[in-house]
């Protein structure tokens, strides 16, 4: 039986979602995808359903932390909510991680990419979870005193890590924390060492309003509570005096590490020229927009960062701070927040595509012959209005 849904988007994984199209299934294989009316002329016969929002290969989910899925949703200000995490941190456990990975089967994802802060999450991915995805050891270490031993316990702790890796399946990544939780000379060492082992990176950067005032003047709340829990100057941890005009992503231009391309996330307090200095680095980019609005963030500028071209993923963050795991609930908040300036073709195309750049895993392409299953009808997640 030939079946065909018009959709009022479509996306085959190559080029921009088109508009007005429609899919034809014969059983469980893609029989054609094309503009709604040359199908329609095509395969009479077939049995046509009632019109879809957006069909597309599942989404991913560029950046999680799964392991603080037992955590409530927990809106604070940026800085009073890392505080009440680190108070909470005997609860990010391989029980809070499992059940996250549950929460992430609906809807079916085409990857994910976690954040994960402890070797008993680490092993699980890498041995247990039959699920394409990337899963970033974490690394934090202000104190440039202390850089040579993290680094060195590190590297032991990646090479055991390698060993569990399985092809097809979640691959080992790093995450230096973020610039200011991990000093200069330990972000240099750890980014050679991801590049010298081909280990994907993600940075946490430019995330909140009190980052950027810690870059530029060396005060604020973030900055005084840094200084005080790691009696060390931010001077010392940066390894360069802040001024007014060193931001975020300034710091990690200035010590080389943008040339790695880690992918960035959040981005969201930046200067047009670090906009210039990501795009010129190829670096992609992942934003959170119901985390930013929870945790008083800000908005990221995604029409700023399209113009100069940069490859943009869209993650959930912890359900601690984006309420759920689910992605494409990211989409229905952004459609509200940007409205037109950010069009459902870029979002859809952003959770697609900028999520498999964003992972550096195989971007999904459908093509007639395939299994039905690389197209998901995303319209009952996304129950958008007016579309
Ligand atoms: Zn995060």
């Amino acid at each position: 039986m030939l079946e065909l849904i018009p959709t009022h988007l479509l996306y085959t994984g190559m080029g921009l979602p088109q508009e007005n199209a429609a899919v034809v299934f014969s059983e469980d294989t893609i029989a054609a995808t094309g503009p709604l009316e040359e199908l329609r002329r095509s395969y009479p016969y077939a049995l046509e359903r009632p019109t879809a929002q957006v069909i597309a290969p599942p989404p991913l989910n560029a950046h999680t932390h799964l392991d603080m899925s037992s955590l409530p949703f927990n809106p604070l200000g940026y800085t009073e909510w890392v505080g009440w995490v680190i108070q909470n941190s005997s609860s990010r456990n391989l029980d809070s991680a499992m059940l996250g990975l549950k929460l992430l089967k609906r809807p079916p994802l085409s990857g994910f990419g976690d954040i994960v802060a402890r070797a008993e999450v680490m092993r699980y991915l890498l041995s247990e979870v039959d699920r394409p995805g990337v899963a970033y050891w974490e690394v934090l270490g202000p104190n440039p005193d202390d850089a040579e031993r993290i680094f060195n316990e590190t590297v032991a702790k990646v090479r055991e890590f390698r060993a569990l890796e399985r092809p097809g399946f979640v691959r080992l990544g790093l995450t230096p924390h973020t610039a200011h939780t991990v000093s200069g000379v330990l972000l240099q060492k750890l980014v050679g060492f991801a590049r010298a082992e081909n280990l994907p990176l993600q940075i946490h950067i430019a995330e909140s309003p009190d980052e950027w005032q810690l870059f530029q003047s060396g005060t604020g709340k973030l900055a005084e509570t840094m200084e005080r829990v790691f009696a060390k100057s931010i001077t010392q941890i940066l390894g360069t005096e802040p001024n007014a005009s060193l931001t975020s992503v300034g710091q990690l231009e200035r010590l080389g590490i943008l040339e790695a391309r880690p992918t960035l996330i959040h981005a969201v307090h930046v200067t047009e020229k670090d906009v210039q200095n990501i795009a010129r680095a190829g670096c992609p980019v992942v934003t959170c927009p119901r985390s930013n609005a929870a945790l008083e963030c800000g908005i990221f500028d995604w029409p700023l960062f399209a113009r100069y071209g940069v490859e943009v993923g869209i993650g959930t963050d912890s359900i601690a701070s984006g309420e759920s795991l689910n992605v494409l609930d990211e989409i229905k908040f952004a459609r509200a927040l940007y409205g037109e300036r950010v069009p459902l073709k870029t979002l859809v195309r952003a959770a697609v595509k900028g999520g498999s750049r964003a992972l550096g895993l195989q971007s999904p392409i459908v093509r007639r012959g395939d299994a039905r299953a690389g197209l998901m009808d995303w319209t009952g997640f996304l129950a958008l209005s007016n579309e």
